[in-house]
């Protein structure tokens, strides 16, 4: 690779918004053949909206403490949840205490009340059995919503469900990464059945699903260690280890500062079309100096 084609690479990747932080990592782009994409906010917009409410109570009352539980969480479900909630001129309690639970979601207290809000795993963690909201759960899930059981005292009181839509371009960016010959796989902390739903709208076949905040990049390694050369996509402070991971990673602009510090290259259009671009890029600039 001589440096003068790395620049002129360099500079025409940076006029399609693809930042490199090195020349080297245009280089070694053109080795790639296995694609990881985190699913929220990378593979859809991540702005999910709070879609359904099931109550076993009074609903004003289970929201208000939905609410209370979710106020202080920084998750973009959160954010989600307690939007909705507020959109219904709901006022919501103020918690006593609060405890998030990566990837599994949060414990508080409001009103003289223990809530739990999250998957079926921090109800099973906490002895509760809410097995008999599993189906309509499931049902949820199937159609691409993440759906969250909460608990209030120590029992199902209800579920809450949130919408993600996925970005207008990843499907077609996913059809270009296949004709370049990369296999394509999304990562996700939500559950498998949501996670399918997405992919399949991309045209994702492979999910690596309910992977937990600490467990990105062990799933990265484990590709590695295959023999495969992995690039990861992602946005958020969770995706960080997996980008400082993989041969490449590439962090999506409009995300966190955390993920586009861990990452090699910054992908400024926050379209995935621009992973199969710097690719494309990488492939020529190598191709012309070898
Ligand atoms: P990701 O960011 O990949 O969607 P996370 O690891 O952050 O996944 O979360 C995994 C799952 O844990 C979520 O899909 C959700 O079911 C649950 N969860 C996480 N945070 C919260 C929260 N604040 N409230 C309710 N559930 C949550
Ligand atoms: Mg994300």
């Amino acid at each position: 690779a001589t440096p003068t084609s790395i620049m002129a690479g360099s500079g025409r990747a940076a006029e399609l918004g693809i930042l490199f932080k090195g020349g080297e990592h245009l280089e070694q782009t053109h080795k790639i053949d296995t694609v990881v994409l985190d699913k929220t906010g990378t593979v859809t917009n991540g702005k999910p909206e709070l879609t359904d409410v099931i109550a076993v109570g009074d609903e004003t009352e289970f929201l208000r403490l939905v609410g209370a539980a979710e106020l202080q969480s920084e998750h973009p479900l959160a954010e989600a949840i307690v939007a909705g909630i507020q959109r219904k001129n709901i006022r919501i309690a103020a918690a006593e205490s609060f405890e998030a639970i990566p990837g599994y979601g949060v414990e508080a207290a409001a009103q003289g009340k223990r809530l739990l809000v999250g998957t079926r795993r921090l109800m099973e963690r906490f002895n509760i059995d809410a097995s008999g909201a599993y189906e309509a759960m499931s049902a949820l899930e199937e159609s691409g919503k993440t759906a969250m059981l909460v608990a209030v005292d120590d029992r199902y009181a209800g579920m809450v469900a949130v919408a993600d839509t996925v970005k207008p371009t990843s499907g077609e960016a996913v059809r270009r990464l296949r004709e370049q010959g990369i296999e394509v796989i999304m990562i996700t902390g939500d559950n498998e059945r949501t996670a399918k739903a997405i992919a399949a709208q991309v045209g994702i076949d492979r999910v690596l699903a309910e992977v937990l905040p600490e467990g990105k990049a062990e799933e990265v390694r484990k590709l590695q260690a295959e023999g495969k050369k992995v690039a990861m996509v992602g946005d958020g402070i969770n995706d960080a280890p997996a980008l400082a991971t993989a041969d490449i990673g590439m962090a999506i602009g409009t995300g966190t500062d955390v993920a586009m510090e861990a990452a090699d290259v910054t992908l400024m259009r926050g379209d995935l079309a621009s992973i199969a671009d710097a690719i494309y890029m990488s492939r020529k600039t190598m191709s012309n100096i070898r």
